[in-house]
């Protein structure tokens, strides 16, 4: 579950990834902070940066938005960018972004957007997966989308092309059930109940004869005795001298 106050997560990482903070100046241009509020969020809308230069990591991608000139451009913004060492955010989640190429849209109007760095994308898309499962925690009705979905474009291009894109779904939902079952807290177990003050001298001398021995659930002092125990705890104490006549 992130924490988020006016669309910005205050985390400092997810699941041990880094977060930065790199929010766009609200006097910036009207293309990167359109100061549409995004009232009702359909989801995360997940992309390619299609830049494949080693330098074209999360902050540079981060630094590149914020010097942005008032451009009329299709695409050029995203909420977060993400590379094989952090995840950077640059617009809070509850501001339209143009970055789904649909104009007034649903992929524009309603979804969050992801940028995955190219530069070592194996690693960028692991961080990317474990983004949007965070994402899916604090908002179980989201939905994941590519940029395709909205506007045809072939997006996130590194993982269309292989053919990878139902396995980076179901990646994100494995991870969502992986992060949801970490955050459970484990039982402690609790220390076997002591034997009762009257009884203590007789169970450590039963214990120090070896008549009495734990069974797999603890030593039980004060369960009932099963008949075949019973007998168990006899035999102990005389069979030995019953077996030898
Ligand atoms: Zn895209």
């Amino acid at each position: 579950m992130l924490h988020i106050q006016n669309g910005i997560i205050t985390d400092p990482a997810i699941a041990g990834i880094p977060l930065e903070r790199a929010i766009i100046p609200k006097d910036a241009s009207p293309y990167v902070r359109t100061g549409i509020p995004m009232t009702s969020i359909r989801g995360i809308t997940n992309h390619n940066t299609g830049n494949p230069s080693p330098t074209a990591d999360a902050r540079a991608h981060a630094h590149w938005l914020a010097g942005v000139e008032a451009r009329n451009e299709a695409y050029i913004g995203a909420h977060f960018f993400v590379d094989h060492r952090r995840i950077v955010q640059t617009l809070p989640i509850n501001e339209v972004a143009w970055h789904a190429g649909d104009g007034q849209g649903p992929g524009n109007m309603s979804t969050v957007a992801i940028e995955i760095c190219e530069s070592q994308a194996a690693a960028a898309e692991a961080n990317a997966i474990l983004l949007n499962a965070a994402l899916l925690i604090t908002y179980p009705n989201w939905q994941i989308y590519k940029h395709q979905d909205w506007s045809g474009k072939f997006c996130p291009r590194l993982i269309l092309g292989q053919g990878r894109w139902p396995a980076f779904v179901q990646a994100i939902r494995t991870t969502v059930n992986r992060l949801q079952a970490e955050a459970q807290p484990q039982p402690t177990p609790q220390p076997a109940p002591a034997p009762s003050p009257w009884a203590r001298e007789a169970v450590k001398w039963a214990e120090a004869t070896g008549l009495l021995r734990g069974r797999a659930d603890g030593p039980a002092y004060q369960a009932p005795a099963s008949r075949e125990e019973v007998l168990a705890f006899l035999y102990r104490l005389h069979g030995d001298r019953h077996a030898q006549k």
